[in-house]
């Protein structure tokens, strides 16, 4: 990329850039990411640590999809003219990159969008990711919410009058709304989601086709501890094929994707040509070949599944990254932090090491820093904890001198509260005792020392 003096949009002073105007796929297979994260001619100002795309008119090619999309940031406040002068010549190059036999109607015809957002919303649009799928999920969101707040009388009612909504991605989205409950210590909505997962899994048809999955699943995990951790590919991809061939149902070809995706690669797909070419009936033939498509279908659709997520945390983390207080931002988006979220934001700070984008490296270590503080239990929590796991009172004493700093009301009166939560029952019940004991020992910990401090001790 061509290095370029521009304008800080900021302050106005001449600093050097890297700008592209042209994001032409079928050349540069990573154009498609740079758009859809926003991270293109990103602009870090020396002079007054301005970051952000630097507004400049953009042509976006895909031949394969055959998009050509032109995007012209209105503060720029370029008139039609001076709007061709620039992305005419840009359109130019785009076919002249292109073989003559690709040179089609589309390119004569290129579209202008309005906003950063409408070119990403158009370039996913082209990727299958309609209006209707987000439609889709708002009706979702609403069946759950009100799968939640209904009396559990109707719950059984209501799963078999929307039995044709409920799809796989309902118990997804149900599955992750309960990993988001118990990682936000919310027993009663964990519970609650999984008594609507129960009913729904035993009440609905796509239920019945998920407990059939899991069957499936348990039964391929045997075959696995069969087989054991060194069990040579070959032999692998034949014991798979015929655990396959055996009863090539739907749900067996589920559970072989969601468990063993990476060992359905070409080779798998290879061995099945190959096993299907030796029978000798014909129907026989053609139907086992269905189910190759089918499997092949459901690989790819999976792959795609993870693609999209990616995309969407990537977009996800460029955001945190804006934010004023990443601290709090932080906060918003924990429950879905999960294994997943923490390698992708490693990738994004490895890629902004090796771009050299040190501003965005710094902002992206922030994030990493809030998250992983935001996930460790408060100081508060971890004394709290230590105090209860020590039987003998001696030894909390000693834990007290040396946690000066904890020793407050403010922790006088979380430990209270804790205590008034344990007499009401939930997973603190047991604790009733211990914690009406520490809270009395802390109390009194904490008037003595106050005592000393008067006397002249000076550590309070
Ligand atoms: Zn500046």
């Amino acid at each position: 990329m061509p290095k370029t003096q521009v304008l800080c949009p900021q302050c106005k002073q001449p600093i050097v850039v890297d700008i592209q105007r042209l994001f032409d796929v079928g050349q540069q297979p990573e154009a498609k990411q740079l758009i859809l994260s926003g991270m293109f001619n990103w602009v870090e100002c020396p002079h007054c640590g301005y970051q952000g795309p630097y507004p400049t008119p953009i042509v976006y090619h895909d031949p394969d999809k055959e998009l050509l999309l032109v995007y012209v940031p209105p503060e720029l406040g370029l008139s039609q003219d001076e709007q061709e002068k620039i992305v005419g010549p840009l359109i130019e190059q785009a076919i002249r990159q292109l073989p003559q036999e690709k040179r089609k109607a589309y390119l004569l015809n290129p579209q202008q969008v309005l906003s950063l957002r409408s070119l990403q919303e158009r370039i996913l649009e082209a990727d299958g990711i309609t209006k209707e799928m987000i439609e889709a999920e708002e009706k979702r969101v609403k069946l759950l919410q009100r799968l939640l707040t209904a009396p559990e009388s109707e719950l059984v009612n209501i799963l078999k009058a929307e039995d044709e909504s409920i799809d796989s991605t309902f118990f997804q989205t149900l599955s992750q709304l309960i990993d988001a409950a118990l990682a936000g210590e919310d027993q009663a909505s964990a519970q609650r989601l999984r008594r609507v997962l129960e009913l729904a899994l035993e009440h609905t048809t796509e239920g019945q086709r998920q407990r059939e999955v899991v069957d499936e699943l348990k039964a391929l995990d045997q075959l696995l501890a069969r087989l054991g951790p060194h069990v040579p590919p070959d032999t692998l991809r034949r014991e798979l094929l015929n655990w396959l061939l055996e009863k090539p149902t739907d749900s067996r070809l589920q559970a072989l994707v969601t468990l063993l995706r990476p060992a359905l690669d070409y080779a798998f797909f290879q061995a099945f040509t190959e096993r299907i070419n030796q029978i000798p009936d014909e129907a026989e033939r053609e139907r086992l070949t269905q189910v190759r498509e089918r499997l092949l279908a459901l690989t790819q659709a999976v792959d795609q599944l993870a693609q999209q997520y990616e995309q969407q945390v990537r977009q996800l983390i460029h955001s945190l990254t804006h934010q004023e207080d990443i601290d709090r931002a932080v906060q918003g988006i924990l429950p879905v932090v999960d294994e997943g979220f923490l390698q992708i934001l490693q990738d994004e700070m490895e890629r902004a090491r090796q771009r050299g984008q040190v501003t965005y490296g710094q902002k992206l270590q922030q994030v990493w820093d809030a998250i992983q503080k935001a996930l460790a239990p408060p100081p508060e929590v971890q004394f709290l904890e230590q105090l209860l796991a020590t039987p003998d009172p001696k030894a909390r004493r000693q834990l007290m001198e040396q946690h000066l700093d904890l020793v407050t009301p403010e922790m006088v009166n979380y430990i209270a509260r804790l205590r008034a939560q344990a007499e009401q029952g939930g997973p603190l019940a047991p604790y009733k005792e211990l914690l009406q004991q520490v809270y009395n020992e802390l109390a009194h910990f904490m008037t003595t020392r106050n005592l000393r401090g008067s006397n002249g001790d000076g550590r309070a």
